[in-house]
C-alpha cells in the first residue's frame, strides 16, 4: 500500500468497566493538533457495551467514533479478540496515524495490532510531530533518557503508543458534533482469557495524585513505610517508590515512579530518601514543587529539587508529621 492510500487518524479509547481511561482525552488532544496540520479527520475506536460514555470523545475532539459494540466479547482484556477487531477496523480504514496510549494493556495489545499489519510501532512516545514531508516523527527516550530519538516510520499506518501524562487533555466542548458509527465485532478465536478472581484494586492512582510522597531504599521495612504513608495521607496524596524500593518487595511495583513505572506530575512531590537517578528523575522531575530529604548533599536528587532538606528521613518524616498535625506548618 503506498501512503496515498491512508489518511486520518485512528486513536484508541481504552475503557475499563465502561469509563474511558483519561489517556484516551491526551491522545485526542494531541491528536487534534496533528490532524490540523495534516487536514485530515481525527477519529476514535472503542471497544464494549452501550454504557459507555461515547459522546465524551466527540465532546474531546474526536469527528467520528467507531464503536465497536459488544457486552459479553470485551468484558475480559483479552489482546487477541481487541487486536482482531481493530486490525479489521484498521484495514478498512486505512488511517495514516494510529495512536494507543502506553498503559498496561495499551503496551500489549499496539504491537499485536502492529504485527498484524506489518507495520512498524514506535513505543512509549513522549512527543508527536508532523515534518515537512508530512510524515509523523515519534519521539522518544532511549539509553536510559540519555538521548531523544526521533523516529520515523516508513510502513503505513504509523503506529505509535503514548505516555500517560505527557500529553494535555483535550478541551471539553458539550457543542461539539460528530459521527458514532457502530460497528459489528468479530471474534474468530474465542475468549482465551477467563477472569477467575478480580483481586482487590488498591486504588492507587498515583499518576493523577495532587501530591507524592516517594520513598526510597533508604526504607528498611514495611513498618518504616507507615511513616511516609502517614506523611502522604496527611497531605492528601499517595505514596511513590524508587524502584530500588520496589524490589525489596515492601511495596508494590504500582507505586513505582519513574522510566520503568509511573510517570507522575503531582503539584508536590516529596522525595524521601531517594538517589535522584536518571531513571527515577525521568518519571517525576515535571512535578510543581520537588522537596528532596537526603542524607547525603551531593545526592542528584537536589538539582531538581526545589527545597532541599540534607538530613536522617528517619528524623525529618516524624518532625514533618508531628508539624503539621500541630498545624505548625501548612503545605
Ligand atoms: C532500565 C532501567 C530502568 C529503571 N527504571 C527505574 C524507575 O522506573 N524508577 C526508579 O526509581 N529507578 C529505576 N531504575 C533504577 C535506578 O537506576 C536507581 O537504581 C534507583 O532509582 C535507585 O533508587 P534509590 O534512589 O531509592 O536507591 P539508592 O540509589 O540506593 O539511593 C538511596 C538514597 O537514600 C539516601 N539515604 C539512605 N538512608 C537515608 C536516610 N536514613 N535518610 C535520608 N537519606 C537516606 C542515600 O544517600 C541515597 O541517596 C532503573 C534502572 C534501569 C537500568
Amino acid at each position: 500500500m503506498t501512503e496515498k492510500e491512508y489518511s486520518g487518524i485512528l486513536i484508541f479509547a481504552e475503557q475499563k468497566n465502561n469509563i474511558i481511561h483519561n489517556v484516551a482525552y491526551e491522545l485526542l488532544g494531541k491528536g487534534r493538533l496533528l490532524a490540523g496540520k495534516l487536514n485530515c479527520g481525527l477519529s476514535a475506536v472503542v471497544l464494549g457495551p452501550d454504557e459507555i460514555n461515547i459522546k465524551e470523545l466527540i465532546y474531546r475532539g474526536a469527528d467520528k467514533v467507531y464503536h465497536i459494540a459488544d457486552e459479553e466479547i470485551f468484558s475480559s482484556p483479552d489482546e487477541l479478540i481487541y487486536a482482531e477487531n481493530i486490525v479489521k477496523l484498521i484495514n478498512e480504514l486505512k488511517p495514516e496515524i494510529c495512536l494507543f496510549g502506553a498503559t498496561s494493556f495499551g503496551r500489549s495489545l499496539a504491537p499485536r495490532v502492529a504485527s498484524s499489519l506489518h507495520a512498524g510501532l514506535t513505543a512509549d512516545c513522549t512527543d508527536l510531530q508532523i515534518d515537512d514531508d508530512m510524515k509523523l516523527i515519534q519521539v522518544r527516550p532511549a539509553f536510559s533518557e540519555n538521548i531523544l530519538a526521533h523516529i520515523k516510520s516508513d510502513t503505513y499506518p504509523q503506529m505509535s503508543t503514548v505516555r500517560y501524562k505527557e500529553f494535555d487533555e483535550a478541551e471539553r466542548d458539550e457543542k461539539r458534533t460528530g459521527e458514532i458509527i457502530t460497528v459489528e465485532p468479530v471474534n474468530s478465536s474465542n475468549n482465551t482469557i477467563e477472569i477467575l478472581e478480580e483481586l482487590p484494586n488498591e486504588n492507587i492512582n498515583i499518576a493523577d495524585s495532587k501530591v507524592v510522597v516517594a520513598a526510597g531504599a533508604s526504607i528498611k521495612s514495611a513498618e518504616d513505610l507507615n511513616m511516609i504513608k502517614e506523611l502522604a495521607d496527611l497531605l492528601g496524596g499517595e505514596v511513590g517508590a524508587s524502584r530500588a524500593l520496589v524490589e525489596t518487595g515492601i511495596i508494590s511495583k504500582d507505586h513505582q515512579v519513574g522510566y520503568s513505572g509511573n510517570r507522575v506530575k503531582p503539584k508536590i512531590y516529596i522525595a524521601c530518601g531517594i538517589s535522584g537517578a536518571p531513571q527515577h528523575l525521568a518519571g517525576m522531575k515535571e512535578s510543581g514543587i520537588i522537596i528532596a530529604i537526603n542524607n547525603d548533599p551531593s545526592a542528584p536528587i537536589f538539582n531538581v529539587a526545589d527545597y532541599s532538606i540534607v538530613g536522617d528521613i528517619y528524623k525529618i518524616v516524624p518532625e514533618l508529621i508531628r508539624a503539621i498535625k500541630n498545624e505548625e506548618l501548612k503545605i
